[in-house]
């Protein structure tokens, strides 16, 4: 009887501990294309949460004094972000498309309280420059510490030297390497990086990284998957994660592709 207890209970500890069976959708940008949302907006952020997407994703920078901002490309309304002082970005006159001002890191993480079983897909922008990533990369580590979202984070990024670094400092995240370079699973795992990140084409040319990638350890993740036809392929490459800005879409068809293979 004592034994079947223990069984029971070693059971539905590493049921709480996995990850949910088959794959997953990650929102890219958040989920902007919802009413009142915009890309890398907190309301996308809220959105994702909303319609129970596995992971919502987002871009950060560093402004010129030390802020980090949620935003995709390194320039804000003609600003370079790495080169602007925060004030001057985080102004009445500078808005995203659905009014929100420029989201700092810590609103955006505070926001992402309200939906604690969401996964921040975190991209850090980097355009490989040391002296920024010696003030981003611990600074976001930080950010992440002081809102207690260390379980929730995978760390993303184009910049390897990034991915390294939060590997070293957080190794308990999941850091997945966007493909600046199109390396091998085993390469990667080498230097502490835990999944993969790639452009889909990428595994259309490599199918062979994702049982290499599975057989280390590591998550597979494609982006961005919108279309039904390569959403659906990549799910038959075996694929972890898809990231797509047609999440729900992506939800369905996982949906479907899960049934029939029961
Ligand atoms: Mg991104």
């Amino acid at each position: 009887m004592k034994n079947i207890f223990l069984f029971l209970l070693m059971g539905c500890t590493l049921a709480a501990c996995s990850k949910p069976a088959g794959p997953q959708v990650v929102a890219h940008r958040g989920y902007w294309k919802a009413e009142g949302a915009a890309q890398n907006s907190i309301a996308s952020l809220l959105a994702a949460g909303r319609i129970g997407a596995y992971g919502s994703e987002f871009d950060v920078n560093l402004t010129a004094d030390g802020i980090l901002v949620v935003n995709h490309d390194f320039t804000y309304h003609g600003y370079k972000i790495y080169d602007t002082p925060f004030e001057v970005l985080h102004n009445d006159t500078l808005r995203l498309s659905n009014g929100e001002l420029i989201p700092t890191l810590d609103e955006y993480l505070e926001a992402s309280l309200q939906y604690p079983e969401m996964k921040l897909v975190f991209e850090l922008k980097s355009e490989g420059d040391p002296a920024y990533e010696a003030l981003a990369v611990p600074g976001s580590v930080e950010a992440i510490k002081k809102y207690g979202v260390e379980d929730r984070v995978e760390f993303i990024s184009f910049s390897l030297s990034a991915c390294v670094e939060f590997a070293k400092l957080m190794p308990k995240c999941r850091v997945e390497y966007l493909g600046e370079e199109e390396l091998a699973p085993t390469e990667l795992k080498k230097m502490g990086i835990s999944g993969i990140d790639y452009y889909y084409p990428v595994f259309d040319k490599h199918p062979e990284w994702i049982q290499e990638a599975h057989d280390l350890g590591m998550i597979v993740n494609a982006w961005t998957v919108n279309q039904e036809e390569d959403i659906v392929r990549m799910l038959q490459l075996g694929v972890d994660h898809i990231t797509t800005n047609e999440p729900e879409l992506a939800q369905r068809l996982i949906a479907a592709f899960e049934k029939s293979k029961k």
